[in-house]
């Protein structure tokens, strides 16, 4: 089995195991894996350019004039909020406030934003607020957005809103994913759409000897979860054996997320070309099953709560449910964050002079609101009297000001670059400004640990023992910028 890195040494800080609860992996009794974009990655081009493709022939055929649109993975990024009710895509930080904002196609200037959104917090308990959980939203966003500049220029039949307009291209997108069209395009050609990992097979097997019971809880239907992870597992296998016996339970086409929270009855795959056996007496390793829900699989592996590792992509649907609901121990597969360490760690000089551009500038502010605080009790005569004369103070004030003003001219392209990080309209995934995102936040709050792929596990060992960094408070005293410490590699 070919490994692209050796298991002792130093890990790079992107491929770390990122901790937001301590998290001792050995006192872990089940790990159950998502597959899509969790054990199986895709070329996110590829899969969603030919998922953009087929919703677009869906409207095409109902006369809509979108022939000349063409995906652009840049438009959007995932953990972006669409506003249904604006027909905008919004970033916003942990606190829900927008800091940036597209109408269509359309950046919002800052007064633009300002108007829009300055008495609003996203809240994504509110249904007018869409979340792009996924990599598998790209698509939709970027053809969301096109078609808003369609609707606004009048082009697409009406009456129709910014929230119709949005459910249009969400039915479509799922009739895309539902019939098999899409999926047989993939199925025929895997390399073109599927970006194998040889260690996943490893970490899988590592995990499986160190006595750990394997799940794999997918949405995706059988023929196509074969498919995939026999191309994606089963052939890095010792004797590129089946993958199936690496499972204890293994459930396909399992509706998440109302499979963590409902009581769907279960049935077998008997065949393998899928047909399905109703009223199963007991659940076997290695044989495939479909529907369910997590309490009866729970019921059958004895298991509960923080017994149970689950790992998965999809923010709602695999992290958030899980912990809410069950307080399963969470782990989130972002793949976009190998890209973001990279800008990140290639930004870390320009990073250090604008954070100590940023230190003068506070310094200086706190100088010229000091100034000119002396210069107000000198006319008004009230409070300590300063030592210098009034003349003295405003032309320390003017020479602060301008001061002020020539640092600015270096600050700003520093700032406009760190912001334009990743991706020149929405820069990096779990920043906001100068605050976390709201992707960031929702990783923070429900993601017990968060990693860009699942090979990153083969590093960290079953026996791992990761530790939550100690929380930051704004009071904390300032320690020099750079990674932070709490990845395992
Ligand atoms: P999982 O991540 O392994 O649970 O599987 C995800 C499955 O959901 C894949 O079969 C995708 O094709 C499918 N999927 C992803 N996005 C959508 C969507 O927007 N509508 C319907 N199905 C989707
Ligand atoms: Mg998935």
């Amino acid at each position: 089995m070919q490994l692209t890195q050796p298991v002792s040494g130093p890990v790079p800080a992107a491929r770390g195991v990122f901790c937001n609860r301590t998290l001792n992996l050995r006192s872990i009794q089940v790990i159950g894996y998502d597959m899509d974009y969790t054990l199986v990655h895709y070329n996110v081009e590829a899969w969603e350019e030919r998922a953009y493709e087929h919703c677009k022939g869906k409207l095409a055929d109902l006369g809509w004039p979108v022939a000349g649109l063409a995906f652009d993975p840049s438009m959007v990024a995932r953990g972006l909020v669409v506003d249904t009710e604006r027909g905008n895509l919004l970033k916003a930080n942990r606190f829900g406030f927008v800091k940036k904002a597209m109408h269509g196609t359309h950046t919002l200037g800052f007064g633009e934003q300002r108007e829009a959104y300055a008495r609003t917090v996203v809240d994504l308990a509110e249904p007018r607020w869409i979340f792009l959980n996924t990599l598998f939203s790209l698509s939709e966003g970027c053809l969301y957005a096109q078609l808003v500049d369609l609707l606004d220029a009048g082009k697409l039949p009406g009456p129709m809103g910014y929230r119709e307009l949005y459910e249009r291209v969400r039915d479509k997108l799922d009739r895309a994913h539902f019939e098999g069209q899409l999926k047989a395009e993939v199925l025929a050609n895997p390399s073109q759409f599927v970006v194998a990992d040889p260690e996943t097979a490893l970490t899988l097997l590592d995990q499986k000897h160190a006595g750990k019971k394997l799940l794999l809880i997918t949405n995706s239907e059988w023929a196509y979860t074969h498919s995939m992870m026999s191309w994606s597992i089963g052939q890095f296998l010792p004797n590129q054996g089946d993958w199936r016996a690496l499972f204890d339970v293994i459930v396909v086409g399992a509706r998440k997320p109302d499979f963590f929270t409902g009581n769907a009855p279960l049935f077998e795959v008997a065949t393998e070309d899928g047909l399905l056996r109703p009223n199963i007496r007991s659940i076997a390793p290695g044989r495939a099953y479909f529907g369910g829900s997590a309490v009866q699989l729970e019921k059958h592996l004895g298991v509960s709560g923080d017994d149970v590792l689950y790992v998965g992509d999809h923010m709602f649907g695999d992290v958030h449910v899980t912990k809410r609901v069950l307080h399963w121990r969470t782990a989130l597969v972002l793949r976009e964050l190998e890209d973001e360490i990279a800008a990140i760690e290639a930004f870390s000089s320009t990073e250090g002079q604008l954070e100590e551009a940023m230190l003068l500038k506070q310094d200086m502010e706190t100088e010229l609101s000091r100034a000119r605080l002396a210069l107000q009790r000198l006319r008004c005569g009230c409070g300590p009297r300063p030592a210098e004369s009034e003349q003295e103070i405003e032309a320390r004030v003017q020479h602060l000001r301008e001061a002020l003003a020539e640092l600015d001219t270096t600050v700003a392209p520093m700032a406009r670059a760190s912001a334009e990080l990743l991706n020149p309209r929405w820069g990096l995934l779990t920043r906001a400004g100068n605050d976390k995102s709201h992707l960031a936040r929702q990783i923070e709050r429900y993601a017990d640990i968060y990693t860009s792929r699942v090979s990153n596990l083969l590093y960290a060992t079953p026996y791992v023992y990761l530790r939550s960094p100690r929380g930051s408070l704004p009071h904390d005293p300032v320690v020099p910028g750079g990674l932070p410490t709490s990845g395992v590699g």
